[in-house]
């Protein structure tokens, strides 16, 4: 059984990343720029937005945070967007979510300009990855995971998988991205029935549901690869997949730890979809 380390991975693409990073300061005097926008004092948040900005450091991109009252309106919060819209500095704008609720989170992603959108959450680029494209910002959590799935030669094409949750930032663009790898894709949700049978046919199990321990061992099959996308904060603190690792561990030929699977690589590839926005600024891209 193969443990997918996640974090060494992330660690992996990190030094890649900063090696073209220095590679193009050198060659441009310029660095890719991501704003990371955080409103009201969302614990877990802090920590997100931190980190991302803590890993813009370490791969020497530039890094600007925006730390706004949970009362900041609407207006004020479009108007901050739309000057990192026209800021050259900035190549990838976040807008860290849950937005405070007097906020439409839709009509806040939907300002960010497509061409930094590298989060990936606008409808464009969903549209862009259900359509196949290439050249689009794909959602970071998914991208990571089809990333990992990669690097460890996992088998995709013919593969039957099947993605528990359809939310729009994993379980759907997820969903997509294996169709375009030929994955044969089953997406089960809140609604399906007999799921535990569905998930049993899986060649690749993924689990997207945000309840801890949802996937247990007798749902899965014999040598199945499961990738556990939940963070689950369990009565003691400490953090939890939606999978039972100890038991479907025992059955898997490779699993995703929580921590130390998922998670770190969303935040690499938040990098990766920076520094792709300023090759594409610079008219790189197409030299590379
Ligand atoms: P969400 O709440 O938007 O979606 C959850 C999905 O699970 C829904 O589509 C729902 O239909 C499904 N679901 C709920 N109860 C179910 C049930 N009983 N049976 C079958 N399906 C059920 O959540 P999300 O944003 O997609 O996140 C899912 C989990 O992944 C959460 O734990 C979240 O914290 C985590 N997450 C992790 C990362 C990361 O970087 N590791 C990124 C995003 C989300």
């Amino acid at each position: 059984m193969t443990i997918i380390d996640g974090k060494q991975t992330s660690l992996d693409i990190r030094d890649e990343i900063k090696k073209e990073i220095d590679d193009l300061r050198e060659g441009t005097g310029r660095v890719p720029g991501l704003a990371v926008v955080q409103v009201g004092e969302n614990p877990a948040s802090r920590v997100y937005v931190n980190s991302k900005v803590r890993t813009c450091e370490a791969v020497g991109m530039h890094s600007e945070k925006y730390l706004l009252a949970k009362d900041v309106s609407q207006d004020e919060l479009v108007e901050l967007i739309e000057k990192l819209n026209r800021d050259e500095k900035i190549n990838g704008i976040l807008v860290q979510l849950p937005l405070p609720k007097h906020i439409d989170e839709e009509l806040i992603t939907e300002t960010i300009s497509s061409e930094k959108d590298v989060d990936g959450f606008k409808a464009e680029n969903l549209g862009r990855i259900l359509m196949g494209e290439e050249d689009c910002f794909k959602s970071c959590t998914p991208y990571g995971i089809i990333e990992l799935l990669k690097r460890y030669n996992v088998e995709l094409s013919g593969a039957d998988a099947v993605v528990i949750g359809r939310s729009n930032i994993v379980g759907k663009p997820l969903a997509a991205l294996l169709i375009n790898e030929s994955a044969t894709v089953t997406v089960c949700h809140s609604r399906t029935k007999e799921l535990a049978e569905k998930v049993k046919q899986a060649d690749i199990v993924i689990a997207a549901v945000g309840i801890k321990g949802f996937v247990t061992a007798d749902m899965v099959k014999e040598g199945a690869v499961v990738i556990d996308v939940g963070i689950n904060r369990g009565e003691d603190g400490k953090l939890y997949g939606d999978v039972e690792f100890d038991g479907v561990s025992k059955k898997a030929k490779a699993i995703t730890p929580v921590p130390g699977g998922v998670g770190p690589m969303t935040i690499a590839m938040l990098m990766k979809n920076t520094l792709k926005s300023f090759k594409k600024y610079q008219n790189l891209d197409k030299k590379n």
